[in-house]
């Protein structure tokens, strides 16, 4: 079919051969254009450039212009300089065939031409127009990604001189120039050695290299996440570099604002663990403290026994019980006889070993469960639950006992002491304990009165 083969322009003033090479090609399956002198062919090459394939040009015409003059117009122009030009003339001698190629002509052929022969010719050329549209459409697709792409991209040759670059790096360096050298034009202001670069690490190695690359560009410092990666001829020798670069500074300065955000977050955290820490602590030694003086307030400093405000408050709590259950309770008060000769012949601090003294006699003979407190001054007193008048007394007397047979250790010598003790129990009945107290209290009086180291005592039933 005429046409499907690709597009040729003849060119030749004599009418005659144009329309049998016409009718021959379009019998090959070639569309025509026809031009019947130098300026009808230069008219249709620049009207119908996008779709011819060649151009078959005789050179010798009339007019001003020759096909060697068509030849160069047609060489000279941009858009059509491409256009493979087969000249067909009857002009054989070598130094014409010379001159067509010297003119850029594709072939050089002789009239009368072999049809066949030159359809082979011209499909050849079609083909290779068909390549070179597809590998030109190509060419731009590639070139419009690598243009559009925020990557930044050159290729240098092996002595460092920019091949090309796309828009991005044009646009990031100051205005580099094809031809310029990488290293003047754009990495001059470097923060690492030139031999330390990857583009520079690629030509030695002969590997792709990647990188981190700290580039001061108009005086801001920015991170530059590279990669350069030889290309190699098909002899293997190393032909030129690309050097392939994403920005990363405001990657880098968001990981940065992030990390240094976690950081103070982290102090908070551990300054509020040691404040909650601290508290705890506080709050411990608070309990420890309030512990302390509740035991202090209950305490008496000098025996380590219960004073007269704890002493005050079980009894209380005694009697109440004992009321309630009707059990027995006793309380036996105490009191050292003539401890003031004691104080006025050894001294006070010797008094006061025998007041402690006396108080481990106490515990030592009395059982866990009573409870013995020093009352005030010299005068203990003692509380023995479950108790009675029958069982009470022993108890009393063992304790009067005890301390007459002791020889109090002093750093004077051995002292001896005795004690007088008041006894009051009940068996079952409710009894406030004031009242209790007082009876106690006056059988002591009683034991005084009778002369002293004596046990006295009164059941209230
Ligand atoms: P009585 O047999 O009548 O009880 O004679 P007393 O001397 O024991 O009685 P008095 O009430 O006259 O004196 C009590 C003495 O107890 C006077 C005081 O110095 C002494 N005394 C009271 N508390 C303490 C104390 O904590 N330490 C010392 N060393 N003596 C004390
Ligand atoms: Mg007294
Ligand atoms: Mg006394």
């Amino acid at each position: 079919m005429p046409g499907e083969g690709g597009a040729v322009l003849l060119i030749d003033d004599d009418p005659d051969a144009l329309t049998i090479l016409s009718n021959a090609l379009e019998h090959h399956g070639y569309r025509t254009f026809l031009a019947r002198n130098a300026e009808a062919g230069l008219e249709l090459v620049h009207q119908e450039w996008e779709h011819i394939d060649c151009v078959v040009l005789d050179i010798v015409m009339p007019g001003d212009l020759d096909g060697y003059d068509v030849m160069k117009r047609i060489k000279e122009s941009p858009i059509t300089s491409n256009i493979p030009i087969l000249v067909l003339s009857a002009r054989t001698s070598t130094e014409d065939i010379a001159t067509s190629y010297a003119n850029g002509a594709f072939q050089h052929l002789c009239k009368p031409c072999d049809i066949s022969h030159l359809s082979s010719i011209i499909r050849n050329i079609v083909r290779l127009r068909e390549l070179e549209r597809k590998s030109l459409t190509d060419a731009r697709k590639y070139q419009a990604i690598i243009d559009n792409s925020p990557v930044l991209i050159v290729v240098v040759s092996p002595d460092m001189r920019i091949l090309e670059m796309n828009r991005s790096f044009r646009a990031t360096f100051t205005v580099p120039h094809i031809g310029d050298n990488l290293f003047e034009s754009c990495f001059n202001d470097n923060e690492i050695a030139t031999e330390e670069h990857p583009v520079m690490r690629a030509l030695e190695t002969g590997n792709v290299e990647n990188g981190k690359l700290p580039v001061t560009i108009e005086g801001t410092l920015r991170h530059l996440d590279v990669r350069a990666a030889p290309i190699y001829s098909n002899e293997g020798k190393i032909e030129s570099i690309i050097f392939i670069a994403l920005d990363a500074t405001e990657q880098i300065e968001m990981e940065k604002k992030l990390r240094r955000q976690v950081d103070r977050y982290n102090r908070v955290l551990r300054e509020q663990d040691r404040t909650t820490d601290y508290l705890i602590q506080a709050q411990k030694e608070l309990q420890l403290k309030g512990m302390e003086l509740e035991r202090l307030s209950l305490t008496d400093p000098l025996t380590g026994l219960s004073n007269r405000r704890q002493f005050d408050m079980t009894l209380e709590r005694e009697a109440r019980r004992a009321g309630r259950y009707e059990h027995p309770l006793t309380l036996l008060m105490i009191d050292i006889d003539h401890f003031k000769d004691v104080n006025d012949t050894h001294g006070h601090p010797i008094g006061d070993l025998i007041l402690k003294e006396l108080a481990v006699i106490f515990l030592n003979t009395l059982r866990e469960t009573d409870t013995v407190a020093r009352y005030g001054g010299e005068e203990f007193a003692v509380i023995l639950p479950e108790s009675d008048h029958e069982t009470a007394m022993p108890i009393a007397e063992r304790l009067r006992q005890s301390v007459e047979a002791c020889d109090f250790e002093t750093p004077v010598g051995k002292i001896g002491i005795t004690i007088s003790v008041g006894v009051a129990s009940i068996k079952r009945q409710v009894i406030n304990s004031q009242r209790l107290l007082d009876c106690a209290d006056k059988c002591l009086y009683e034991a005084k009165k009778k002369g002293r180291n004596l046990v006295t005592c009164v059941d209230i039933n």
